[in-house]
């Protein structure tokens, strides 16, 4: 076995956990839906066949006050037991372990109800909460009991006991939202009372026997958060009233500081969990950008945590457990951080599913059948559509014939690859490339498809996947020699000066300054540190560097002719990272341009009817992209089956989730 120290179980006295892989909570959407829960069972019960050692569950309310929007799952009475037993059930018939975490959203719940230690409005919320009274207090650790003792009778395992990014816990621990003057508020005993009092009651209540995790905030990253001390003392008093497990929280949710997104490095907190290992003797659990058996194996290995948890990459892979354990890491399906279909769908209110496996939490409605008719499939392009549909349809029966015109498969994720934070694109590509071999697709490379390849053949279907054109803006001197396509740019086929010009800002445009503002080399991991302000010597609260001062190796123009915020369409969670990025390196960002002319003096623009010159040495095009379909109206004339997917059917917002959610879609079909 490769991953030794991953597989040694975990006693915890009266119970052991048989490994270290834990499911960390997530909200799915599924939660509010009609049959949620036969949804959630079969949802839960895959990752538990899949081998993960302990599965924690969304959040889960313990009182009306708690929501974190209307209506949001809570448990508070009996009656809702047999609703969670389909759940537990459904786990334990797998060997599996499943805890219930109780979340108290505090001032982050999205509604008039809302309540937190003190009257104060988040940064990031509608509704200012009302300031708890002393008896509000007493109850609402009631309730938490309460939660707890019905999640045992349910069938969970355990509870986690929510207590970082911010919510109600946490909201009582700092200055920055409890300033109350009685004895839940003043000095940092009297913030800790309402944990530890939620610990110690539900403790005596559920017995030795009930796994209690505590999810503690061991780094706030906002302004008077918590000490190191503090967390310190939290950590150790939580130990000595009964929490069986803590795990890590990262950041508040109004911290404007990355914590799980692509830009954050790989196992990138994990420093913080192993501070804490000298001060405590429980088992503490490492969280965060860890996607990659190697890279907890590692964490492990070095001793930085006893368990490791990782949410997203079990929506990717169900099976990430036993397929690390039997050694076939390859047939992994890594979570590349995108957050598009799993934490941008939650945001939009939509169901929650995954990027790279358009399968997740649709497991009762997407149906992959052997087929009993075998068709000879030819699929043209090898981009994400295309690669997805094949591997589906190949493991439907089918007998595919996959053709790319380029030396490799991937499509724009070979592109894509070259962006910083975006390296694990390359993980995808070598899933599906394993994918293919083992389902016995043909590949067939450098063959660049025209229509008579396909005459005479003896192909029942044909699926055109070939992609996109990028646009070439129409302005005058756009054939000047100072003017690249990003293609150009990223395939290292042309190199620039310091002085750039991007026309379009889209996601493309934005990836593009990125890659040429950030580091390419080992020093990436260190910038994102120095960038984002995190002081890794925890000298002050919350972990926050003095200063921030980011110098800039380039002077970029970003230009879009729309008159709206740049990057308005990006991702809904990682949207701000990105122009916060470009900010930190002093990107002038342009809207409302009208583009004039190119010659040797740089890029003439007018803004606000204003000329200006903008004198780069470069000017870089992201300006769109448009299908490229031309086999498909003539191949319909040729044969009775055609289907078109990805970018070859729309360009137009256009993105690798919608290309892999077609390509699966067909599959099904056929
Ligand atoms: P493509 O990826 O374009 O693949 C089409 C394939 O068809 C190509 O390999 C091409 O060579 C081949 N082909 C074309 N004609 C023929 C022919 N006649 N014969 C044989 N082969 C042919 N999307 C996201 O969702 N998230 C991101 O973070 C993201 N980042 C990106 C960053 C960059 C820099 C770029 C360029 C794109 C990014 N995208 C991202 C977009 C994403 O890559 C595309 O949406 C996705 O690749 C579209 O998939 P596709 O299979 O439809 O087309
Ligand atoms: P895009 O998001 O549609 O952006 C195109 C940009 O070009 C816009 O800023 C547009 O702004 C500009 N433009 C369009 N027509 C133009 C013209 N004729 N002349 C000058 N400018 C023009 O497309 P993209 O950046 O090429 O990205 C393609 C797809 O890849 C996107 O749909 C996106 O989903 C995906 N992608 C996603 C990510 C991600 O991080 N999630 C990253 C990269 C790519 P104006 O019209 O206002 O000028
Ligand atoms: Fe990971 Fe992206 Fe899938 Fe979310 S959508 S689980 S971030 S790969």
């Amino acid at each position: 076995m490769i991953y030794n120290k991953i597989f040694t179980p975990l006693s915890l006295g009266f119970t052991a956990l048989k490994n270290r892989l834990i499911m960390g909570s997530m909200h799915t959407g599924l939660e509010e839906e009609k049959q949620g829960f036969d949804k959630l069972s079969v949802f839960y019960q895959a990752r538990a066949k899949g081998g993960v050692g302990l599965i924690v569950t969304g959040g889960v309310a313990p009182n009306r006050a708690g929501w974190l929007a209307p209506f949001a799952l809570s448990l508070t009475s009996t009656k809702q037991c047999s609703d969670h037993a389909k759940i537990t059930d459904a786990v334990h018939r797998e060997d599996g372990k499943i805890a219930l975490q109780i979340l108290h959203a505090g001032r982050y719940g999205y509604h008039p109800l809302c309540v937190a230690p003190s009257r104060i409005k988040s940064p990031i919320s509608l509704f200012t909460p009302w300031a708890l009274s002393k008896r509000g207090i007493v109850s609402t650790i009631s309730d938490f009991v309460r939660c707890a003792k019905l999640a045992q009778a349910a069938g969970y395992d355990g509870i986690e006991i929510m207590g970082s990014e911010g919510y109600l816990i946490n909201q009582f621990l700092a200055s920055h939202t409890n300033r109350r003057t009685d004895e839940w508020g003043g000095s940092f005993e009297n913030r800790m009372r309402f944990p530890l009092e939620i610990v110690k009651a539900t403790r005596e209540s559920v017995g030795e026997k009930f796994i209690i995790i505590f999810r503690l905030s061991m780094l706030d990253l906002i302004e008077k958060g918590s000490s190191w001390e503090e967390i310190v003392m939290l950590a150790q008093a939580l130990q000595a009233n009964g929490v069986t497990i803590i795990n890590t929280g990262i950041g508040w949710h109004e911290a404007r500081i990355p914590t799980i997104a692509q830009a954050v490095p790989r196992a990138g907190f994990a420093w913080v969990t192993e501070r804490l290992k000298q001060s405590v003797s429980i088992p503490l659990v490492a969280t965060n950008r860890i996607n990659h058996p190697e890279v907890a194996e590692k964490i492990l290995e070095h001793n930085q945590a006893d368990l490791i948890s990782m949410a997203r990459p079990f929506l990717a892979d169900p099976e990430f457990a036993n397929k690390a354990f039997t050694n076939r890491t390859k047939e992994i399906n890594i979570c590349i951080a995108c957050n598009q279909s799993c934490l941008d769908h939650v945001f939009q209110k939509k169901r929650a599913t995954c990027l790279v496996n358009p399968i997740a939490c649709r497991e009762t409605e997407f149906k992959l059948q052997v087929t009993h008719h075998k068709k000879r499939i030819a699929v043209i392009g090898a981009g994400p559509a295309g690669l997805a549909f094949s591997s589906f349809a190949a493991e439907k029966g089918h007998k595919v014939t996959l053709f790319e015109k380029a030396n490799e498969l991937g499509g724009q994720f070979n592109l894509a690859k070259r962006i910083p934070g975006k390296a694990e694109f390359q993980e995808s590509l070598d899933y599906f490339k394993q994918r293919l071999q083992k389902a016995g697709v043909v590949v067939k490379l450098n063959q660049t498809v025209q229509l008579p390849d396909l005459q005479n053949t003896e192909f029942d279907i044909v699926v055109v996947a070939t992609g996109i054109v990028p646009r070439t803006p129409y302005i005058a001197g756009i054939e000047h020699p100072k003017v690249i396509s990003y293609i150009e740019l990223l395939t290292g086929q042309k190199n620039v000066g310091n002085n750039i010009a991007i026309i379009g800002a889209g996601g493309i445009g934005f990836d593009v300054a990125s890659y040429l503002l950030h580091p390419h080399d080992k020093q990436a991991d260190e910038h994102f540190y120095q960038e984002w302000g995190i002081d890794k010597s925890y000298q002050h609260r919350g972990g926050l560097a003095a200063h921030t001062n980011i110098e800039s190796s380039r002077r970029i123009y970003l230009c879009q002719r729309k008159n709206s915020k740049l990057g308005q369409n990006l991702g809904k969670t990682t949207g701000w990272i990105h122009r916060t990025s470009l900010k930190h390196h002093k990107v002038e960002m342009l809207a409302g341009v009208e583009y004039t002319k190119i010659d040797d003096n740089g890029l003439h623009i007018k803004q606000g009817g204003i000329e200006r010159v903008l004198s780069v040495d470069h000017i870089i095009t992201c300006a769109g992209q448009m299908a490229l379909r031309d086999l498909y109206e003539p191949l319909k004339e040729k044969f009775e089956s055609v289907f078109i997917i990805g970018g070859a059917d729309q360009a137009l917002e256009l993105d690798a989730a919608r290309a892999i959610r077609q390509g699966a879609e067909l599959a099904e079909t056929l």
